[in-house]
């Protein structure tokens, strides 16, 4: 079978994940210290703060923000749940905006539409490896005076205009789970060139606790990192440029394979950007011979693995339709949500897979 996704796993983090089980010091120390140091060079930030979830990095980065009950929050409905998820655990509202064709990242004019007195921040997400449109985004938070949270959980290394995922807003999450471009099974990041913000997020990790005193200043949680994770994630952060190369050049292989075939729309990348596929997701329209989900059960038959990121926009799941969305209310998310179709690109895949993949695709399309 050649699966969706699979973690590389090598020797280096057995022997790293070793040597701190042997160490006895699992909790939260020296490893989650040059973990922090090592992210925000790679990401040309200057902090960098380790947590226990994407999501957890998110809700600090929200929470850093100043985001709370009464604000809202604009977000793409093209996206996982937690990015929702997180603007609502801050008590703030949800408000979603449209996405693009071109890139499945939230459309900067869809943005300013839904821009009230109330809010807060901009979340946008860079979907699937690629970042979104930083620069008319970044132009409308300065009009009207928001802040970006940039949700990164996919794009580990993917860059615009040469600035690296992390650096497009005034905070960024990363997410270290196991199918990301670099994992430790659990694990997030949030990354920021502001001091208070990188000091707030190590905060609410820490049950609100100040570094100094100990003395709780608000609530928090526990959203602290075990060197066990940091010690495997160090391990990986060694490896994502291999990594991201691996995944590009399958992509590029699968695109050319695949750019010619009636009813498939190849991935396509914005100006100036480096795209590290953590998904690479076509499009099967209606003018493809078989259906989307049909195509799906005949790569499974054929032990091809592929996966639809994300079958329902946020705005369709059930708990968001309670609060009022609907149907036809962002036609291009929901477009896309019934085309997308992901096919195996993480750096275990081999070119002749990747052909027999085209292969098989082609066969029942043309
Ligand atoms: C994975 C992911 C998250 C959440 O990360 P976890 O580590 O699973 O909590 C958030 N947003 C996006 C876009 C993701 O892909």
């Amino acid at each position: 079978m050649i699966h969706i996704s699979k973690p590389i796993i090598g020797d280096e983090e057995i022997q790293a994940a070793s040597e701190v089980l042997r160490s006895g010091m699992l909790a939260q120390g020296s490893k989650v210290a040059l973990l922090e140091e090592r992210f925000a060079e790679y990401c040309g930030t200057k902090y960098a703060v380790a947590v226990n979830s994407g999501t957890a990095a998110l809700h600090s980065g929200l929470y850093a923000l100043g985001v709370r009950p009464g604000d809202e929050a604009v977000t793409t409905p093209f996206t996982f749940l937690a990015t929702a998820n997180a603007i609502m655990m801050q008590g703030a509202k949800v408000v979603f905006a449209d996405i693009s064709e071109e890139d499945f990242n939230i459309d900067p004019t869809e943005v300013e539409k839904k821009i009230t007195d109330k809010t807060k921040v901009i979340l946008p997400v860079d979907l699937y490896g690629q970042v979104y449109r930083h620069e008319e985004v970044d132009a409308l938070a300065k009009r009207y005076h928001l802040n970006i949270l940039e949700d990164a959980c996919q794009s580990i290394g993917a860059s615009q205009n040469g600035v690296k995922a992390g650096g497009f807003g005034d905070v960024a999450a990363f997410s270290l789970y196991a199918t990301k471009n670099i994992m430790c099974g659990e694990g997030g990041m949030v990354v920021t060139n502001d001091a208070e913000i990188a000091e707030k997020c190590k905060m609410f990790r820490h049950h609100g606790q100040s570094g100094e005193s100990h003395e709780c200043e608000d609530l928090g949680y526990n959203y602290r990192m075990t060197d066990l994770a940091a010690a495997i994630a160090i391990e990986q952060l060694k490896k994502v440029d291999t990594f991201n190369q691996k995944r590009i050049a399958n992509a590029t292989r699968l695109s050319d394979g695949l750019k010619d075939i009636r009813g498939v729309v190849v991935p396509k990348r914005g100006d100036g950007n480096i795209h590290v596929f953590h998904q690479y997701a076509i499009r099967i329209t209606p003018e493809f011979k078989i259906s989307r989900d049909e195509l799906a059960e005949r790569l499974r038959e054929k032990e091809i693995g592929s996966g639809v990121y994300y079958r329902k926009p946020l705005h369709l799941h059930p708990y968001f339709m309670n609060m009022g969305y609907r149907a036809g209310d962002f036609p291009v998310a929901e477009k896309m949500a019934s085309e997308v179709l992901s096919l195996p690109v993480h750096p275990g895949i081999e070119p002749s897979d990747i052909d027999h993949i085209i292969e098989t695709i082609r066969h029942y399309g043309e």
